[in-house]
């Protein structure tokens, strides 16, 4: 640690530079740290030693005005040694760093400056005043604590004051940023006396001519009705004073910027504005607030339409107060507005003060339960026009259905949350997502499919050698902008390639079938369901499925009806496979059925539909009454009740597959077997089922479900399979199926 951090002091220490602050903070009704105060600007003082304002001022001037409007705003002590310190971390890092100000002043005070430091991340250059909603968004996001806002407000407010000797275009920025982003903030806040001075400054920047033509009527209304608010003033106080009642009297005008406004939203002329003159009551009791308005009525005219409640219906940044318009000497209209001492303050600095009372002076208050009642004040306020808003700038968890990031520029983007890294790279620009490598968060390498959290910078690492997005990423995005991003390049960039994925997943949806096609029929179908889709040719078609640009779902039905007109399914053998089989294995067939009964080859064998042996089962044959000999499982229920009912014993015949007649893998006979399924009751249990056949390539060829209880279902399934190794094979792929509990072979 250094000793800029660990500036001691002795009586000959000079405070003089921060008297200002001393004065408030040395009243022994509060309960400041004076101590740490003061070491808090003699740190700031020695980190920014040699360093000067763009005016020549030694910099230290700033930190210093900066944490005299954080005193007067009535902040704590860390507030204010996190205003003395604010720029020490960014601008001083040899002299000090957050760990210095950590051990020394403690963590809440590390905590607000490095608030502070992260918020100087945002940029706020030629923003649309769409993208500046979402910088008050990131601006309120990234402040876990309020106070990082009040001092962020207060720091801007004396930039602003000091604006004029900066160059025109840094004037212009940060005018502009101030009007959109910090004025609104204050407001949103409640804090008028900071918004009021941050619109007016700004505006003397972005329009000074406007603003000097505002200013000079506003003088010139003055001149006019020179006595006007003063005789009035006099008029009202004498009579409150009849009525005992104890008030302050302030007679205001209108801001020059809320005239400004006023002329230019509603094109009104300077002579329009209607509520130009203003006076103030404050009294001490709300009670007061409303006798208060008895006098004034019945003291001048009032305008219909123009009287407000704010006081039982407060304003959503917590404003309350009652409104009214009357007509004074000389039918000059003017606003009065009553309100307590308490509610000014509120009125004045808004969640600050609220802040202020509701803390006593005690610091160490938990500030999230200070924060609570505005949640409370909220609730109460259904139905206001403003109520969203304040609560969408307040509420940090109501920004809770978006992801803001920064850019390693500042610039802040804000996406549906869940987004992944790759869903940020293609909103950023689709040439960024396509050269995608990588990703950074907060500096550290990270997985494209890492969801960021607000508040984090990502930084898209892209190569020219990169070969573009892969498929995968269609699965992982979030964002369909993302999503349709990838397809065009796909579309555009992996024709050969798509086609060759899209005529993939054409035959396996063929397969699905009860009876295969041949290939000049599949050639046929994908052509016929192409045009149907308003599409070239069978090329198109493989493409668009490759690249994921039309959804299978929409191909099914098409295919299926282009597959019913050219293979008439009906006419069909329902044993799928069976023409091409029978050519190649002709002679076995023939010779014994695949089954060797006592022997002999060649019997004429049927397999059992109570059981549906496969190829590998311990099977027994029954010689039937003119229908051949009909297979068994020997394990069927049948089969075992048979063998041992006397009047059969004859008949059952020893059976065993003929395995010469066997041919391993692909393009055997299809046997049917039927399997029964234990389920948990599910939406996508059949989805999820079909689709693990229909990757296995397994025909499935009946299918009924039961439901057992209330969550459980029963499944009957038929399915063609090769021999008993395919079965097994089958049965444990659908063992993993989602919501699956069992899997076991049926008997009918
Ligand atoms: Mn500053």
């Amino acid at each position: 640690m250094n000793d800029m951090v660990n500036s001691d002091f002795n009586e000959q220490t000079d405070f003089s530079p921060i008297e200002k602050i001393l004065e408030v903070t040395e009243d022994a009704d509060k309960s400041f740290d004076t101590d740490k105060i003061k070491r808090a600007y003699l740190c700031a003082k020695a980190c920014h030693e040699g360093q000067t304002r763009v005016s020549g001022e030694p910099y230290i001037t700033h930190p210093i005005a900066v944490a005299e409007i954080v005193t007067g705003l009535g902040l704590d002590t860390d507030s204010i040694c996190a205003a003395f310190l604010h720029d020490t971390v960014e601008d001083c890092s040899e002299r000090t760093s957050l760990a210095d100000i950590r051990t020394v002043f403690g963590n809440d005070v590390a905590l607000l400056v490095d608030g502070l430091t992260k918020m100087k991340l945002i940029n706020v250059e030629d923003k649309e005043e769409e993208n500046m909603e979402n910088i008050r968004k990131m601006l309120l996001a990234m402040s876990k604590d309020i106070r990082v806002i009040f001092i962020k407000l207060c720091d801007r407010l004396h930039n602003m004051r000091t604006l004029g000797v900066k160059k025109d275009e840094k004037r212009r920025l940060t005018a502009l940023e101030t009007m959109h982003v910090y004025a609104p903030l204050a407001h949103r806040l409640g804090m008028q006396k900071i918004k009021q001075e941050l619109e007016n400054l700004a505006l003397s920047y972005l329009d000074p001519i406007g603003y000097g033509e505002v200013s000079a009527d506003i003088e010139r209304k003055y001149g006019q009705n020179q006595n006007f608010i003063e005789n009035t003033k006099e008029y009202v106080s004498k009579k409150l004073s009849e009525y005992n009642i104890n008030f302050t009297l302030e007679g205001r005008v209108k801001t020059v910027y809320s005239i400004y406004r006023k002329m230019f939203n509603q094109n009104k002329s300077f002579d329009e504005i209607y509520d130009f003159y203003a006076l103030r009551i404050i009294v001490t009791t709300e009670l007061e607030c409303y006798t208060a308005l008895g006098i004034i009525h019945e003291m001048f005219k009032s305008i219909p339409g123009r009287f407000k409640d704010y006081i039982s219906t407060p304003k959503p940044n917590m404003y309350q107060s009652l409104h009214t318009t009357v007509i004074g000497r000389d039918g000059i209209p003017f606003e009065v507005q009553i309100r307590t001492r308490e509610m000014h303050q509120v009125a004045e600095y808004g969640v600050a003060a609220h802040w202020k009372y509701k803390s006593g002076d005690k610091s160490t208050a938990n500030i999230d339960e200070k924060l609570s009642w505005i949640s409370k004040l909220i609730d109460t306020e259904d139905g206001a026009v403003d109520t969203e808003d304040f609560m969408r700038a307040l509420k940090i968890d109501i920004i809770s259905d978006e992801t803001l990031v920064f850019t390693p520029k500042g610039d802040v983007l804000s996406l549906p949350i869940g987004s992944t890294l790759i869903d940020f790279a293609y909103a950023i620009h689709s040439e960024i997502g396509n050269k995608m490598v990588g990703a950074k968060i907060n500096g550290m390498i990270a997985p494209i499919d890492r969801v960021p959290q607000t508040g984090e910078i990502i930084e898209i690492i892209t190569s020219s050698a990169s070969k573009g997005p892969s498929r995968d990423w269609l699965n992982i995005v979030k964002t369909s902008e993302a999503r349709s991003k990838i397809r065009q390049w796909f579309k555009k960039e992996k024709r050969p390639e798509n086609i060759k994925i899209g005529m993939a997943e054409l035959d396996r949806e063929l397969s699905r079938f009860k009876v295969r096609p041949t290939d000049a029929q599949k050639a046929e179908i994908i052509q016929g369901t192409a045009k149907k889709l308003g599409m070239k040719d069978a090329e198109d078609l493989c493409n668009a499925v490759g690249y994921s640009g039309i959804a299978m779902t929409k191909v099914q039905a098409k295919l299926k009806s282009e597959y019913e007109r050219i293979v008439k399914p009906d006419e069909q053998p329902v044993i799928t496979d069976t023409s091409q089989v029978q050519v190649k294995k002709d002679k076995k067939v023939r010779r014994s059925g695949g089954v060797i009964v006592d022997g002999e080859y060649g019997c004429d064998v049927k397999f059992a539909k109570c059981c549906n042996p496969l190829p590998g089962d311990d099977i027994i044959g029954f010689v039937t009454r003119g229908y051949g000999i009909s297979i068994h499982k020997k394990d069927c229920p049948n089969a075992v009740e048979g063998i041992r009912n006397p009047e059969m014993s004859g008949r059952w015949k020893h059976a065993e597959w003929d395995m010469d007649d066997y041919v391993p893998g692909e393009g055997k006979p299809l046997y049917e077997v039927m399997l029964q399924l234990y389920a948990e009751n599910n939406i996508m249990l059949l989805a999820d089922i079909t689709a693990q056949l229909a990757e296995m390539k397994v025909s499935l060829l009946s299918i009924n479900t039961k439901k057992r209880t209330d969550n459980e279902m029963l499944i009957n399934l038929t399915v063609g399979c090769r021999d008993i190794e395919h079965y097994e094979m089958i049965l444990s792929r659908l063992k993993r199926v989602r919501h699956v509990i069992s899997v076991t072979r049926g008997f009918a």
